[in-house]
């Protein structure tokens, strides 16, 4: 987002543009951005046999994923919905990894049947998958280190708490499923949080990774998942993608040498590549002065964003139709009748009702985690590609909130 004669632009668009073409709250992402984070992480791996799969959880909407399905790389689904916008979207079957967590052995089966990769976490699953298919269907496992790491503890999974992966001290049990049911492995997963910084607990997880993959025989892949830090405000600290990159490489490529063979190395990222391309455009509907705050009241809340709730996401936000006011504090609040509070304490250009404030850092969790709480409407989505603003989802209406509903007769 740059500033431009007055006007905020993304891509050579004007945010206000796209607020007055398609009315706020709307989320507005910009394609250009998501390739650039897409090469400086294909470049920060360039020395090794790199598969980038897009973690479509981050933002599901069919365009966006059209749009990675372009650029060459795969995806990771989390459930067989978005297995079916993936197939949908264009992947290929075999660019697909499924990687759920306590779902029902039907899915996975429905899964399997659509030919995707099958990446399991529990052995229970993992014992019935053997019984039926033994070495017939290949699958990756996922593992869980337990390492503490990520941004807080809402989003952190490698712990020894967490409900995701298989333990790495169940070693024997799950190696005494697998060999009892013939199970052909081809690979091995970790993904320990997200928000991670330090490219030390990247390295932890993956030692241990190595260290558990010499007793399979079978595998393509090492996967990694995902987790890189970005940068939420001015002057943050982020995951050094190219620093990560070498030293991954370097563990990477000796794992490889004492393993006898060249594998390749996965990644999931989501909200690497996506989450600086979002904006969650709002209008301010009032400002309310109490004896303690000035706040400013917008069109939108933890419907629409609920990051800033649900684990203390930090956004950043700028008032794209004053760029030229005083600056003064504010807590930007949403509509909805919770506390719903999208920014505590900030500097904004003088807020005044009507102006519209740009919400940064919202491609990642924003829309997909999107509801409808207090029967609200949910927002437009716009991509901004090749300088033009495309629509690639209408706002709901009444109708789609009663879609559904059932009005009994009494
Ligand atoms: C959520 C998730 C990701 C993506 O995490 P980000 O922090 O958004 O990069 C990757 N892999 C798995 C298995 C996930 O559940």
């Amino acid at each position: 987002m740059k500033l431009v004669k007055g006007a905020y632009e993304v891509g050579d668009v004007k945010l206000l543009d796209v607020a007055n073409q398609y009315g706020t709250p709307v989320y507005i992402y910009h394609a250009e951005k998501m390739a650039e984070q897409l090469n400086k992480l294909k470049q920060a791996f360039s020395e090794v046999n790199l598969k980038i799969k897009y973690a479509a959880k981050a933002l599901t909407n069919i365009s966006i994923l059209k749009f990675l399905c372009n650029q060459g790389i795969g995806v990771d689904t989390v459930s067989i919905q978005e297995v079916k916008i993936a197939l949908q979207a264009g992947f290929k079957t075999e660019d697909i990894l499924y990687t759920p967590n306590c779902v029902s052995y039907q899915e996975i089966q429905e899964a399997i049947k659509l030919g995707v990769m099958i990446n399991i976490d529990n052995i229970s699953i993992l014992e019935q998958f053997g019984h039926e298919y033994h070495s017939s269907i290949p699958v990756c496992i996922r593992l869980n280190p337990h390492i503490m790491a990520g941004g807080n503890s809402k989003i952190s999974t490698g712990h020894i708490d967490s409900k995701f992966g298989i333990s790495v001290l169940q070693m024997r049990h799950l190696q005494r499923v697998i060999k009892s049911n013939n199970i052909n492995v081809i690979g091995l997963h970790v993904h320990t949080g997200s928000d991670i910084l330090d490219a030390d607990v990247f390295l932890k997880g993956a030692e241990i990774v190595f260290e558990v993959a010499q007793e399979f025989d079978n595998l393509q892949f090492i996967d990694f998942g995902s987790g890189f830090k970005v940068a939420y405000r001015e002057g943050d600290v982020t995951t050094d993608i190219n620093l990560l990159g070498k030293r991954i490489t370097k563990a990477f490529k000796e794992f490889c040498k004492s393993y006898g063979r060249e594998l390749e190395l996965w990644f999931e990222p989501g909200k690497y590549l996506v989450s600086e391309s979002g904006y969650l455009l709002v209008k301010t509907n009032v400002i309310k002065t109490t004896p303690a705050t000035v706040f400013a009241g917008v069109n939108s809340g933890m419907n629409h964003l609920i990051r800033p709730m649900l684990y203390e996401g930090y956004h950043d936000m700028v008032n794209v139709s004053n760029p030229n006011g005083t600056s003064r504090i504010y807590s930007v609040v949403g509509y909805i009748c919770e506390t719903d509070t999208l920014g505590f304490d900030r500097k904004l250009n003088e807020v005044r009702e009507g102006d519209i404030i740009a919400i940064k850092n919202a491609g990642a969790y924003g829309y997909s985690m999107a509801s409808n709480y207090n029967s609200r409407l949910r927002p437009a989505e716009v991509l901004i590609i090749n300088k033009k603003a495309h629509l690639i989802r209408k706002a709901d209406t009444m109708e789609d909130i009663l879609r559904n509903q059932i009005a009994l007769d009494f």
